[in-house]
């Protein structure tokens, strides 16, 4: 076939067009993305059923975006995005805008030093519970995981590199304390400059490699909340704003842990920050991890993905299978009317190790030196 040379000028032309397009197209792939997302969250509250580790990828939503929906001008002012930020992220119309507040964002894999991991404690448990992690996994997140007691305690404070925060909250369980406790996590997490929120008690063991496995699997300047209800169904409570009505929402269980992406704590900063999530947890006269549900999946519409991963002792621990427990992301014990339940894993005697954690630790990570002498 001969091309005259008008018609290979204006095919050199379209092949150019269409290289320029696809570069353009890639270029703003993660707002497309944003795009795409901001539309799937903002569907009415329910939970998002996630099995296992199998994650549903960032770049899923590709294959669906709207392509022909109107792209922002990326000329967004800095003092904008601070305002933004002050204001709880409310922006345009009085509506949070991720893209706003993420417009410097770094396109990188989120990594272990992005992660903020807040443990909830309490004088009494310093030893007998955070002795045992301090042996464990926290030796793998030193930086990132920081303490939330009711106490000074010089001993643990050195223990932990420095990372107890005493809240001054009262040292009781009730609902008050918890939220106080929550409230400062939470503060601290936004001054932390952290992509992930992550909240988790005191008997909680974290198998950190899957923690972060699962964080690369979203996008932290989208909304998440990851985490697992202990209930079968939305919460029930009385709607204090419509007397005789009910309201409905889900919340993740406190004691299975949760994460929280930055992108969706910016925009719980009005209902949380300095102290509000107190106040809203003493409208609704609830624990901490059923306000942060209100706040999350009632106040702001956003839903609650469920991480399998996440097990509380409010589960059968005893019959997560071995082959199983790489997999898993979070692991707690307690002692019910004499019974533990407790991971079923080998290594120590239950005399030896109680919560199994450091059986757990060493099933999990064998060539760790304090490893070498367990029996399996
Ligand atoms: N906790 C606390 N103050 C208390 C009792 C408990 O801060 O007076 C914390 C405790 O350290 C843990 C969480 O609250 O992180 C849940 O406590 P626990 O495991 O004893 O009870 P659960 O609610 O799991 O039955
Ligand atoms: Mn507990």
């Amino acid at each position: 076939m001969r091309l005259s040379l008008r018609s290979a000028v204006k095919l050199t032309a379209f092949v150019v067009f269409i290289l320029f397009a696809n570069i353009l197209l890639f270029a703003h792939y993660d707002e497309l993305a944003d795009a795409y997302r901001g539309k799937v969250g903002d569907s009415p509250s329910k939970v998002q059923v996630n099995n296992g580790g199998n994650q549903r990828p960032v770049e899923d939503g590709f294959k669906n975006i709207d392509f022909h929906r109107k792209q922002r001008s990326a000329k967004s002012i800095p003092e904008e995005v601070q305002k933004a930020v002050n204001a709880g992220g409310v922006t345009r119309n009085g509506v949070p805008d991720n893209r706003l507040l993420f417009k410097h964002r770094q396109h990188r894999r989120t990594e272990l030093s992005d992660i903020f991991i807040s443990v909830k404690t309490s004088k009494k448990y310093h030893e007998s519970r955070v002795g045992v992690i301090l042996k464990t996994w926290f030796t793998l997140v030193r930086e990132q995981t920081y303490f939330f007691t009711d106490s000074e305690d010089k001993n643990f404070q050195d223990r932990t590199g420095g990372h107890m925060i005493n809240t001054n909250c009262s040292s009781t369980h009730n609902r008050q304390a918890l939220c106080c406790k929550m409230a400062l996590e939470y503060d601290t997490f936004m001054d932390s400059n952290k992509r992930w929120f992550c909240h988790v008690d005191d008997d909680t063991y974290v198998n950190i490699p899957q923690l972060l496995k699962l964080l690369q699997g979203y996008n932290h300047t989208q909304d998440w909340y990851l985490g697992k209800p202990s209930l079968r169904h939305p919460i029930e409570i009385m709607d204090r704003d419509h007397p005789g009505q009910k309201l409905a929402y889900w919340f993740a269980t406190g004691g299975a842990g949760f994460c929280i992406s930055k992108g969706l704590a910016l925009k719980m900063m009005p209902h949380a920050s300095g102290g509000r999530l107190m106040t809203v947890g003493d409208k609704i006269r609830l624990p901490d991890d059923c306000t942060v549900g209100y706040i999350i999946n009632y106040i702001l519409k956003k839903d609650l993905t469920v991480i399998d991963g996440f097990h509380s002792h409010l589960e059968a621990l005893w019959l997560i299978r071995s082959n199983d427990l790489l997999k898993q992301i979070t692991f707690s014990y307690s002692q019910y009317s004499g019974k533990m339940n407790v991971v079923n894993v080998p290594g120590l005697s239950d005399q030896e190790d109680p919560t199994r954690f450091r059986s757990l630790h060493c099933y999990l990570f064998p060539t760790f030196r304090e490893c070498k002498d367990i029996s399996s």
